[in-house]
């Protein structure tokens, strides 16, 4: 059997093509309630895989934001039609998912009701129902390891036959307290700058830069632990 038994996948800018898409609802919404006005490039760099609570701690901090709630409201009245027009699988990803052949669960720092409304309308759902975890379904939200923890409690997965791939440095940090070795994913249209030395910085074992190369790494790491274990095997 091979030692790795389970992918733990990141959604939104993993899966699914939703941070720009989402940066530009958040930024119309802080407009339109604030009447602060600030790109979606910025909103995508400020807020990009942060829960709803850092969201809203964000919002005030940085942006004198004093009812950030009253924008959250606003965000997700006009986030789920968008995601429901114009939302698309991550480029590449559902050839990867497809071609390998291991468990495969998702982690989010999103809530369940979210995963539903952007994931679960798209035809890669399939690979990971009902093995689909949010934020709201453990105490602590990434950095935290408690959702990859879920993960491989509700899998029966050791953490060690595990990998995490995530696009945020606080997925990586989940991972690594988890005790699961973890992939930096950097989205082939990510305009932050200097992703790859964020997520190492944050612990990450490996960096991909697209699907392409996600699909190489997980495919080494498989087939070389899979000749791994027959060797042990056959010294018996
Ligand atoms: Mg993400």
């Amino acid at each position: 059997m091979s030692q790795l038994d389970l992918l733990i996948f990141d959604c939104d800018g993993v899966l699914i093509d939703s941070e720009l898409l989402a940066s530009r609802v958040l930024a119309d919404s802080i407009y339109r309630v604030t009447g602060i006005d600030i790109s979606p490039r910025e909103a995508l760099i400020a807020f990009t895989g942060s829960s709803a609570d850092d969201t809203q701690r964000i919002m005030r901090e940085r942006y004198g934001i004093n009812n950030p709630a009253a924008v959250l409201a606003d965000y997700d009245a006009h986030l789920f039609p968008q995601f429901h027009r114009h939302l698309t699988e991550m480029v590449g990803i559902p050839q990867v998912l497809d071609a390998l052949h291991i468990r495969k669960c998702v982690a989010s720092n999103s809530r369940l009701e979210r995963l539903v409304n952007s994931l679960g309308i798209l035809q890669i759902w399939r690979h990971f129902a009902p093995h689909v975890y949010g934020a709201d379904m453990v105490a602590c939200g990434k950095p935290a390891p408690d959702l990859p923890l879920l993960c491989l409690e509700r899998c029966g997965v050791d953490p060690e036959h595990a990998l995490f791939i995530d696009d945020s440095p606080h997925g990586i940090m989940a991972a690594k307290t988890a005790g699961v070795r973890a992939v930096g994913f950097i989205a082939p249209n990510d305009p932050r700058a200097g992703r790859a030395d964020v997520l190492l910085s944050a612990g990450a074992d490996y960096i991909a830069c697209g699907a392409g190369e996600l699909y190489d790494i997980i495919l080494d790491l498989h087939l070389h632990e899979e000749s791994f274990t027959f060797e042990k095997e056959a010294d018996r």
